[in-house]
């Protein structure tokens, strides 16, 4: 249910706000996700009253009752995107409307409520504004912003959903993925295990889809991958995923993603680079995609490139792909042309280097 109301947020400023040159120290190799900044958004959620007690505080631990429904059952969700600061010296960020959306799909899908749209992109403009000198100006860097819901109801009874939850948002300085040039990732075919089922979870941001998802992504580890990816659970037969990301194939020059059936997360990334493709003279293709394919078509020289896509890493070329009885090279194993130029093309207008035609760029300072 969305409860339309205006809500404004209290703002109280740290007093142990770290000095100008404990920030540069850290945004000088920030690392990523384990740094965050002086401050934080939290809003609560009643049910019968709707959202309340909206507010900017300082960054710091939560306290919470061991019986809090959230460590029980994972009633939990998220979302995940970045400010950028681009060449001019604004602050911007990328698409924040479609994370809104997400999050009110995913919070659906998780018996949640859903925070209005106007709301979630306010109070991600406030934490940035608050600590816009976390913005780093490091080529490639950026400030990851971390919007969450977590079930706040102390009771361990299973039958309904919690009738009080907390909406938070966090934010960690990131460096380029990347350090020392783009690398192309090596992936380890699951067949063992899965990661959404039709009818599950698979499309909403939720932690559980990626706590049933570290034994695999360990299993690709100890397989000398760097990441696993995922085939649909009735065959293991048709790719899904890659780790956090969502994959394309160049095939006959085309790019070709796999459709969103409903256990696959519908990527922002992805969805900008199918719009984008039209602008760069690329046609596109959503459709299931079996390994068979995958694997002859670089047999032939058809299949030509493959690459990741999410926010965090933006454009992953994907090298070599291993399986429990096979293994292959995509091309010679080095990022192809048309992986090099989507991204070059995407990191532009998140920067400012190129214009921004699709209206996606969201401006905060
Ligand atoms: C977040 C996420 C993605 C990528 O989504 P973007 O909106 O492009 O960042 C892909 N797959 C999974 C499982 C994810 O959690």
């Amino acid at each position: 249910m969305t409860i339309a109301q205006k809500l404004s947020f209290d703002v109280q400023l740290s007093d142990h706000a770290r000095t100008a040159a404990e920030r540069e120290q850290v945004l000088a190799n920030p690392g990523w996700g384990q740094v965050f900044t002086d401050h934080m958004v939290s809003i609560d959620f009643t049910e019968g009253k709707g959202w309340h007690d909206a507010r900017l505080e300082a960054y710091g631990p939560l306290v919470l009752d061991p019986a809090t429904a959230v460590f029980h059952y994972a009633q939990e969700l998220f979302e995940g995107l970045k400010a950028y600061r681009q060449a001019n010296g604004s602050i911007v960020m990328f698409r924040p409307y479609a994370n809104a959306t997400r999050f009110n799909r995913s919070a659906q899908r998780m018996a949640m409520p859903e925070l209005p749209e106007e709301t979630f992109v306010e109070s991600l403009d406030l934490l940035v504004n608050t600590d816009k000198e976390w913005v780093p100006t490091a080529e490639g860097h950026s400030l990851y912003l971390r919007p969450f819901m977590i079930a706040t109801q102390p009771a361990l009874g299973v039958n309904y959903p919690s009738k009080t939850y907390r909406y938070m948002v966090i934010a960690s300085p990131a460096a380029s993925y990347f350090t020392g040039g783009i690398k192309p990732v090596s992936v380890w075919l699951s067949t063992e295990y899965t990661r959404a089922a039709p009818g599950g979870t698979g499309f909403a941001k939720c932690g559980g889809n990626y706590a049933a998802a570290f034994v695999a992504q360990r299993q690709a580890v100890e397989n000398g991958c760097d990441q696993v990816v995922w085939l649909d659970a009735h065959e293991h037969r048709y790719v899904e995923e890659m780790g956090g990301m969502n994959l394309f194939f160049v095939i006959g020059g085309k790019l070709v993603t796999p459709a969103l059936t409903g256990t696959l997360l519908p990527g922002i990334t992805r969805d900008s680079i199918l719009e984008l493709a039209g602008d760069l003279g690329l046609e596109t293709e959503e459709r299931l995609v079996s390994v068979e394919e995958w694997q002859a078509g670089c047999e032939s020289g058809e299949l030509t490139e493959v690459f990741a896509c999410g926010t965090a890493a933006v454009v992953t070329p994907v090298g070599t792909v291993k399986g429990a009885d096979r293994s292959w090279t995509i091309g010679d194993g080095t990022p192809g042309p048309i992986t090099m130029r989507v991204r070059e093309e995407l990191v532009g207008i998140q920067y400012g280097a190129r214009p921004d035609t699709h209206n996606w760029v969201h401006k905060i300072a």
